[in-house]
């Protein structure tokens, strides 16, 4: 992002070393279970049929096993990103098999007597292929008998015409199945990735640092996925079978299904899934390795905490007795039933806590920065790693939860009719003067006051965006937040972010009555898809 990265501060370095000590680095489950299974490697490269690399698993090698944390990076978040980048195809269990990490999302395929259920397929048709492609090499080749689709964002059905041709489809012969109607799904799907598609992808440059270089100062982990593929080619073929009550069951190629419904969760149509012959369970995206995000950050509609702690506890209720392994559509599994239920029951009481946490402070009068800024989880739930924030964050999400339940406003009279961000720089900057704004903000960022510093200078580069005499870069379509050593007086400057992209992803145009589709999301160096988790 910034064109040219600096080392840490010492301040920085300090916070990151703090942090060091806090962590039980020698706990080293969560490596052996990422290993787990390997059945082989990830062959190489993902390349689109015009030549483009769209997944590169050396391009972060950068990440390697052996390679500590830098001063640049919390090394809780280098941790996790060592984790994400092993890749390859995994026997879960018998019969089950995953291909992780050459995409944003997993790969699983079930192997049934007659045929093979694939849940999940990826974002794109690329990365599908190559993990269908690994699966017919090292474990059968027999047909796919049936998709099923746990929720209704892109990097769960994208890669679909990766495994099933859509004759296979509306032929009748391989079934999808997926949470909600069928109207309902599409609904989710198409609506929310594409008629406020651009916004999306341009927030998503922030929110899954889409912007970054892939070196130590830049790009580690999107949190519940390795760096986002680039360019991919992204399908989608409309659900033919939908599951809308919890208990509904399906017999696919010989094995039972078993499904859990649990909409308005981390997306708006979602499915738990239970095959109770292999004692397999998934939560979908549900239950991570992460904190998730109540409201991601890529914009959608904000999620409801109280509904990830109600299904997840509701699954356990129906099958944690029995379940034996846990697999999730990102990241890698749990086995062991004494392992599984500790780290379902404490998603669970995480998403509720942040829920109870922000409506009780809500209550007693906090806006929704004071309570983000005081709640924290509680040491139980806290020291787990998997619960703690590489994709979502505690802070917004306590903040989503005020916007799920009281809405944008924040409750103090005067925020409810500000200026816009320029118009409210312009006055600050006339107050107190460009220098003065300067001045202050190397103060702040020398005294490692972050956050006041972006503020305060926030305040310049939105009123004289383009006034370089006065030290501020003018904004170009690939300018970034960038502090360069040659501003006036000898301090730091500042570009703007860049708002207006030449190249926004643009995304499937269809209409209503379009059910499929194929579209490449643009190969531009910072195209991604990890704007649809
Ligand atoms: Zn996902």
């Amino acid at each position: 992002m910034c064109q040219t990265p600096k080392d840490a501060t010492p301040a920085t370095v300090t916070a990151n070393r703090e942090a060091l000590s806090r962590y039980a680095m020698e706990d080293r489950q969560d490596f052996a279970d990422a290993d787990r299974g390997l059945i082989a490697p990830l062959p190489g490269k993902v390349v689109a049929d015009d030549g483009h690399v769209v997944f590169d698993p050396e391009a972060m090698a950068y990440i390697g096993d052996d390679v500590p944390a830098p001063d640049t990076v919390n090394p809780s978040l280098w941790r996790q990103g060592q984790l994400m980048r092993r890749g390859g195809l995994y026997q879960v269990t018998d019969r089950l098999y995953q291909v992780r990490n050459n995409d944003l999302a997993n790969l699983t395929v079930v192997e049934g007597d007659e045929g093979l259920i694939v849940i999940d397929c990826m974002a794109g048709v690329e990365s599908a292929r190559q993990g269908m492609k690994m699966i017919r090499e090292h474990v059968s080749d027999k047909p796919v008998a049936a998709i099923i689709y746990t929720h209704t964002h892109i990097d769960h059905y994208g890669g679909v015409k990766g495994i099933v041709d859509l004759d296979d489809v509306t032929s009748g012969r391989v079934p999808i199945i997926a949470p909600g109607t069928i109207a309902s799904f599409d609904k989710f799907a198409i609506g929310e990735n594409v008629v406020a598609g651009n916004a999306m992808a341009r927030r998503s440059f922030y929110a899954f640092g889409g912007l970054l270089d892939l070196d130590a100062k830049g790009m580690v982990t999107c949190g519940i996925g390795t760096i986002s593929t680039r360019g991919p080619l992204i399908s989608y073929i409309s659900p033919t079978d939908s599951i809308t009550e919890t208990g509904t069951k399906r017999e696919i190629a010989g094995l039972e299904f078993e499904f859990l419904y649990a909409p308005d969760t981390e997306a708006p149509e979602e499915m738990h899934i239970w095959i109770p012959e292999l004692a397999a369970l998934t939560c979908a995206e549900n239950a991570n390795h992460s904190l998730h995000n109540i409201q991601t950050l890529r914009g959608a509609r904000t999620r409801d905490a109280r509904n990830f702690a109600r299904y997840l506890d509701e699954t356990l209720e129906r099958w944690g007795d029995e379940a034996a392994v846990h697999y999730g559509p990102h990241t890698w599994p749990v086995w062991g039933n004494e392992n599984l239920v500790p780290f379902i029951e404490s998603q669970r009481d995480t998403y509720k806590y942040i829920h109870d946490q922000a409506l009780r402070l809500a209550n007693k009068g906090y806006t929704p920065l004071e309570a983000a800024e005081v709640i924290e989880l509680p040491d139980e739930l806290a020291r787990k790693w998997y619960n703690r924030g590489y994709h979502g964050t505690l802070h917004h999400d306590v903040r989503a939860v005020y916007t799920k339940e009281l809405g944008m406003w924040d409750g103090d009279p005067v925020t409810l009719h500000p200026h816009p961000p320029v118009e409210s720089a312009k006055r600050f900057v006339d107050l107190l003067g460009a220098q003065k704004i300067l001045d202050e903000g190397k103060r702040a960022f020398e005294a490692a006051d972050y956050r006041w510093a972006a503020e305060i200078l926030h305040k310049l580069v939105f009123a004289q965006p383009e006034t370089p005499k006065r030290g501020i870069s003018k904004p170009t379509s690939t300018s970034r937040w960038v502090i360069k050593p040659k501003g006036l007086s000898g301090v730091e400057s500042i570009s703007r972010p860049p708002w207006n992209y030449a190249k926004v992803p643009s995304l499937p145009r269809m209409s209503p009555r379009v059910r499929t589709v194929s579209s490449r999301c643009p190969s531009t160096s910072s195209s991604t898809s990890s704007q649809y988790i």
